[in-house]
């Protein structure tokens, strides 16, 4: 019997993870990323709720336990590196800011490409360009030029999804900016700093700078800044770098170490911190998954679950309807709404909370990190547990 083909724009964590599934219940699956490999970088994502279901119902929760990092939680440094205030990861069950299972996205993204690359087929270097859905398929035609036809094509090719932009509309439509930019990259190692610590220096105007020790060599870098109406073209990566360089000029603590690495660094990402907020994630025959159809923000803690969950909950859905995209499209939309509408909720503060303007809200947060993370306070640090948990996993 001929299986159902299925073709996935994007391999990061979505894609690879449907590519999982839809593999498992029969489907022939191809996934096509516009990177010339599974794209290394950023910095750690968490697994949380119900998605750490789905990852053992992978098998992959071993390979991710021994890759996850070791953090001891997080602390906000002033200028001359002093810490001001600190949250350690053992607050509220693991539930809080600091995840209990938090992960390079680089090493998920790896894991995930491992468990498939011998069962489904990846083209790398490649994006579509034309979708054309019909009664019997949907005719794809590549960069490379290439011309296909697939029962079904899911986006799963993040913020900027191309496969959004081709089958539902521009992106100006969908994209809630959250009036900030961030930045990641691999820096040299600092090895004066504590590595068990993700250190970060907030800076009055809204600007924020970060750095997570890896190893012996490297440490992973964040610039996070509030963003004052910057234009930012998101392929002219040189004008990115520039604009950091202009923006943090003359900030105090690692920031001139962090711009220096920043320039050469191999895995230099940059994008608006934003929602994907949309009315419906499906169309015809091409469905939209993870960040193409509901990023949370990295601020939510929560995309890379929601992403997870996603994969699951699609797959399943359409091998329980024997493949027939219209029931299973509409069964997926309906499981996932109320979860992406609860993930899609940011934690108290929001970016405020993260990228304070002034030097007396700098100092306000401190306080209320102190106060937060003492007893009785740090029960309200569960912020996520609900969240991560609202949506009930079916067996398919
Ligand atoms: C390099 C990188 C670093 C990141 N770092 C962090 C981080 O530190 N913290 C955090 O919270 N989130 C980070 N994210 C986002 C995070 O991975 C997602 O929020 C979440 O895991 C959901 O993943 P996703 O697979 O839906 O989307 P993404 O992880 O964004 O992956 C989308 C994939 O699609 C590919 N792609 C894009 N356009 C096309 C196209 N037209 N055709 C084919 N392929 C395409 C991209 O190259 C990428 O591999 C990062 C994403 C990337 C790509």
């Amino acid at each position: 019997m001929r299986k159902n083909t299925v073709l996935i724009s994007g391999a990061s964590i979505a894609g690879p993870a449907l590519a999982y599934w839809l593999h498992r219940h029969g489907f022939a699956v191809t996934v096509v990323e516009r990177a010339p490999g599974i794209r290394p970088g950023g910095h750690a994502v968490d697994i949380r709720g119900v998605a750490k279901d789905v990852c053992a119902r992978m098998g992959v929760m071993p390979a991710i336990t021994r890759a996850r990092v070791h953090e001891e939680g997080f602390a906000w440094v002033d200028a001359n590196g002093r810490r001001t205030s600190e949250m350690p990861a053992t607050l509220a069950g693991g539930e809080a800011i600091v995840a209990e299972y938090e992960i390079l996205r680089g090493d998920l993204a790896d894991i995930l490409h491992d468990l498939t690359r011998s069962d489904v087929e990846y083209r790398f270097g490649d994006r579509i360009t034309a979708l054309a859905d019909g009664a019997d398929g949907v005719k794809v035609e590549f960069r490379s030029g290439r011309a296909e036809v697939y029962d079904l094509v899911v986006g799963a090719d993040g913020v900027h999804s191309g496969v959004r932009g081709l089958a539902f509309g521009p992106e100006q439509r969908f994209i809630k900016q959250l009036g900030a930019y961030t930045a990641y990259f691999t820096m040299p190692a600092q090895p004066d700093l504590d590595p068990h610590w993700f250190l970060m220096h907030g800076v009055p105007g809204g600007r924020c700078a970060g750095i997570r020790p890896e190893n012996e060599r490297t440490a992973k870098a964040m610039l996070t800044f509030r963003s004052a109406g910057h234009a930012v073209d998101p392929r002219d990566v040189e004008g990115q770098k520039r604009l950091l360089a202009q923006v943090y000029a003359g900030d105090g603590w690692r920031v001139p170490a962090m711009l220096d690495a920043m320039w050469d660094a191999p895995d230099f990402y940059f994008d608006v911190v934003g929602q994907v907020r949309m009315p419906h994630w499906t169309s015809g025959r091409v469905a939209l998954l993870g960040d193409a159809g509901y990023c949370a923000s990295p601020i939510s803690g929560l995309g890379t679950s929601l992403s997870l969950v996603g994969a699951y909950v699609l797959a399943g859905e359409l091998a329980a309807a024997g493949g027939e995209h219209v029931p299973a499209f509409a069964a997926y939309e309906e499981q996932m709404r109320g979860y992406v509408e609860q993930c899609q909720k940011l934690p108290p503060g929001g970016v405020n909370g993260m990228l304070p303007m002034s030097a007396a809200a700098i100092r306000l947060r401190d306080v209320s990190t102190r106060v937060m993370t003492r007893r009785p306070f740090s029960r309200l640090l569960q912020i996520q547990a609900g969240k991560a948990d609202a949506v009930t996993l079916k067996a398919y």
